[in-house]
């Protein structure tokens, strides 16, 4: 008899400290989208203000993340991708490029002529305009990451389709959250609407700070319509300087 009451009390702790170990790795997860670099693995506030003392050095055990993939994760798994018909006529796909822990995104539309021949991204005239707005950031290419909503050139140059984005968008959505910057700048309405699953025009959404799933993000125009419009730059300037003030 006394056997089968040590086991039964054995069972009950053994069940109790599965149910406290459970409950333990729940509160450590916490979602990656609310997650600042600065903030990263501190304990909440809220839950310190609710009462909920730290554990003890020894009781910290390191907490399961089901963070989001690398970069380098990503890019493996678009592989040669071959899943929309862009592929057909692309000569690169385009990625993106920059710092993997950027805290400005850039995104633009879909790659353009020249990217297209390099695999790289804002490369041609408009490219390099986009450069020296970095630079007048003070910041270098190097320093921010820059993609686009597409990874491959539509032909012709012409706008990027509904499913080519509904198909192109996720890897996009991937490379965000393994970068996790702190703002992401839209590049020109087709980004802007894009990304934020607008209608309105640019110019009527363009230098305010948007909310992206938690992150900044500020739409301004493209350094193409730059090129046809020098007028804009002034806008974009101000536009970019409430980046700076923030970075
Ligand atoms: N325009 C874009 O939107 N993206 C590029 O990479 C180049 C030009």
């Amino acid at each position: 008899m006394h056997g089968n009451d040590d086991l039964r009390g054995e069972l009950r702790s053994l069940v109790s400290a599965l149910k406290n170990h459970v409950a333990g790795e729940r509160d450590a997860y916490i979602p990656v989208s609310r997650l600042s670099r600065k903030g990263f693995g501190r304990t909440r506030p809220d839950r310190l203000a609710a009462g909920r003392a730290e554990p003890s050095a020894a009781a910290v055990k390191p907490p399961v993340r089901t963070g989001p993939a690398s970069l380098a994760a990503v890019r493996k798994e678009l592989g040669d991708c071959t899943r929309c018909p862009l592929h057909r006529t692309r000569l690169n796909l385009v990625f993106g490029e920059g710092s993997p822990t950027a805290r400005l995104v850039f995104v633009g539309e879909a790659p353009g002529e020249e990217e297209d021949k390099q695999g790289r991204p804002f490369v041609g005239r408009a490219g390099q305009l986009l450069t020296k707005i970095i630079n007048a950031m003070g910041l270098a290419r190097e320093e921010v990451y820059i993609c686009n909503i597409l990874k491959c050139r539509p032909p012709g140059n012409r706008n990027p389709k509904e499913d080519e984005i509904a198909t192109c968008e996720p890897f996009l959505v991937q490379q965000l959250e393994a970068i996790n910057p702190e703002i992401i700048c839209a590049l020109g309405t087709f980004a802007a609407k894009t990304l934020l699953r607008t209608e309105s025009p640019i110019s009527a959404i363009r230098g305010k700070f948007h909310d992206y799933h938690g992150r900044k993000l500020m739409p301004t125009y493209h350094p193409a319509y730059l090129l046809r419009n020098p007028d804009a730059k002034k806008l974009v300037w101000e536009d970019v300087q409430k980046i700076m003030k923030i970075l």
